[in-house]
């Protein structure tokens, strides 16, 4: 079995107690970095064996550790913090158990985009999970282009000496939204700034970000609310005059104009039978 186990990522008693089991008790922990797996499990006296697998080596290393569970071996596999393959190396090793058709327990715990969501208090029924942006400007605003039009919350991990970069380039692209930062989750300086990107921005222009930090961006409903319900009446018109049922023309709208169907539809009903 591969147990894919989650770490604290700064608290250590939010390690589960089945996370500790599967690591006392596994033939091997595979370790993103094995000095930080190590302080952890000398933490919690620990003493299995543990090998490294990081983005770097996780290809060359995967036939071999799919040998050994086939042997029969037990393997966990941790990060240096929080839930490993999300934003951190395992992805490919995951994979290929599969693929292996080899047996794979994922166990729940830590993640910091999940708190920073919470945090945020912009819940919804779906989000978006991004993680980091690109690091390079041009590319960085290539990407929030595609997810400028999204009506969903999106998290993004990022590192603080890229954090007052980045507001600005959410602040270009996006507009001014609503947001939140969360710093140092589960940790001493635990803190979450909400506001909209502008102020937010000003605020990290004046005081240096410090500690790791997960930004939650609001959806693009507000931008939805800006039309004009004359505006939406018009197309829905010019489109059942095209030929399109009145079905079809509310499907079209509510997808086009990333409006609710039931809202459109709502203003369907203004036009008159022949329209
Ligand atoms: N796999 C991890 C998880 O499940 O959360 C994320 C790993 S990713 C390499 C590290 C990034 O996660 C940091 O740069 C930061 O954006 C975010 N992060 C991790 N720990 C955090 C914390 N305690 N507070 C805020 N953000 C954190």
């Amino acid at each position: 079995m591969l147990y894919v186990c989650p770490t604290p990522i700064g608290n250590l008693e939010d390690i589960t107690l089945r996370v500790l089991r599967v690591l006392k008790t596994v033939d091997l922990i595979l370790a993103e970095d094995t000095r930080r797996t190590g302080q952890l499990l000398h933490h919690f006296q620990i003493s299995q064996p543990v090998e490294s697998l990081h983005e770097y080596n996780e290809k060359e290393k995967t036939a071999g550790i799919l040998e050994k569970l086939q042997q029969g071996q037990n393997i966990a596999l941790v990060s240096d913090a929080g839930t490993p393959g999300i934003s951190d190396p395992g992805g490919f090793l995951i994979r290929a158990v599969i693929e292996a058709g080899l047996p794979l327990e994922v166990l729940p715990g830590a993640n910091a985009a999940l708190l920073g969501f919470l945090q945020s208090g912009l819940l919804s029924h779906h989000f978006v999970f991004f993680g980091f942006l690109p690091s390079r400007r041009g590319e960085r605003r290539k990407e929030l282009e595609k997810l400028k039009g999204l009506p969903f919350p999106i998290i993004f991990y990022e590192a603080p000496h890229r954090l007052p970069d980045m507001l600005s380039d959410l602040l270009a692209i996006l507009g001014d939204r609503q947001a939140s930062i969360s710093r140092e989750l589960t940790k001493k300086f635990e803190e979450t700034r909400r506001g909209m990107l502008s102020e937010l921005l000003d605020y990290f222009a004046e005081n240096k970000p410090r500690g790791e930090f997960v930004v939650t961006v609001a959806g693009a409903e507000h931008v939805e609310r800006e039309i004009d319900e004359d505006d939406i009446l018009r197309v829905l018109q010019n489109l059942t005059a095209a030929g399109l049922s009145r079905k079809s023309a509310v499907a079209q709208v509510s997808e086009e104009y990333r409006l609710p169907k039931n809202a459109v539809y709502r203003l369907a009903l203004k036009l008159k039978p022949e329209d």
